[in-house]
């Protein structure tokens, strides 16, 4: 391994120790970057495919071996990264190598934490397990995987969900909110891969009108539709949640919610709306109504709200009660007649 001038630390400086990996199923090979690296391996394994979930892509000397196809997810080791997005993508090139007769290695620097995630979320899919079954299934031929805490969490919503992403989910709307909140923090700017949170004017929809509607008190205008509710109970804990821990590192904990008998009306949360323009360059502030600027409620980024029935959410977009009216597509009606 080449020695650096510097004194500064490179990751070549952190080894991932000899090369390990286990055959999870056969031809699914579950292992850490030497492995990956060990030609000899890869040529006496047979291995056709790699799919590597890493901070770097793999040397280039490996990616150019002949007949082998090689795949890159550029994710790291934190809780809070966002896996969910692609367990699809990761679990159609698994299917792929094994369908097409070929033998796969998931690799990432140890083969702990990350590469054993994808992995998972293939078996769930594959088997239709849950997320405790298909990790004993995993563990057994790896004992020491071990996805981290954030990780574990989207696995078990990935399961909530069937195993496929179901955009209309509000743990999921919530999760997403959080991820994007995560980066609000840091970056104090909503990057641009998550503007498609911000959910188009109700007011200015006109080929899909939803026909429950939240309008401002004042002058009537549309500010939310039924479908943009963020419902909670009342006292429930946040479905999703940051736990400070070891000063900035954070986890994503899901809290146990057993399906609310009945939601908490004090405060509507919804989800963040194109009529809100100062969400995307402000942390926290009040939402005025865009078109008689009386105040409906306000959101927070960072700190969120708390219902006064005690449920915490953060990030919250809320409406105050008091200030919007529900109606429905029949008053509508009446209204524009
Ligand atoms: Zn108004
Ligand atoms: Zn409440």
């Amino acid at each position: 391994m080449a020695k650096h001038e510097s004194t500064e630390l490179t990751r070549e400086d952190f080894d991932a120790g000899p090369s390990s990996a286990d055959e999870i199923e056969p031809s699914l090979y579950l292992g850490n970057l030497t492995a990956a690296t060990d030609v000899k391996w890869l040529k006496d394994t047979k291995i056709t495919h790699i799919l590597t979930v890493d901070s770097c892509p793999l040397p280039r000397r490996i990616q150019l071996l002949p007949d082998l196809t090689v795949k890159y997810i550029q994710l790291t080791d934190m809780p809070r990264e966002d896996f969910l997005r692609y367990f699809d993508e990761s679990h159609d090139f698994i299917d792929q190598a094994l369908t097409s007769g070929g033998k796969i290695l998931v690799h990432c620097y140890f083969g702990v934490s990350r590469s054993s995630t994808l992995v998972i979320a293939y078996m769930m899919k594959k088997y239709e397990m849950t997320f405790d079954v298909a990790l004993d299934v995993v563990k057994s031929k790896r004992r020491f995987v071990s996805p981290n805490s954030g990780f574990v969490a989207q696995l078990k919503l990935y399961g909530d969900m069937g195993c496929t992403i179901d955009t209309r989910n509000v743990q999921f709307k919530m999760y997403r909110l959080q991820i994007a909140a995560d980066k609000v923090r840091k970056a104090r700017i909503l990057p641009s891969t998550y503007v498609d949170l911000i959910k188009p004017d109700p007011a200015l929809e006109t080929v899909r009108p939803e026909p429950t509607v939240y309008r401002c008190k004042k002058c009537r205008r549309i500010v939310a539709t039924a479908s943009n509710i963020l419902p909670h109970a009342p006292g429930q804990r946040h479905v999703w949640r940051y736990v400070s821990r070891r000063g900035d590192k954070g986890k994503i904990i899901p809290v146990k919610d057993s399906r609310p008998d009945q939601l908490c009306d004090k405060i509507y949360f919804i989800e963040p709306i194109a009529w809100m323009p100062d969400i995307l360059h402000n942390v926290e502030g009040k939402l005025n109504c865009p078109k008689c600027e009386a105040k409906l409620g306000s959101f927070s980024w960072i700190s969120g709200c708390q219902c006064p029935c005690s449920t915490k959410i953060a990030p919250a977009f809320y409406l105050v009660p008091s200030k919007v009216e529900w109606s429905n597509a029949v008053q509508n009606v009446l209204v524009t007649v």
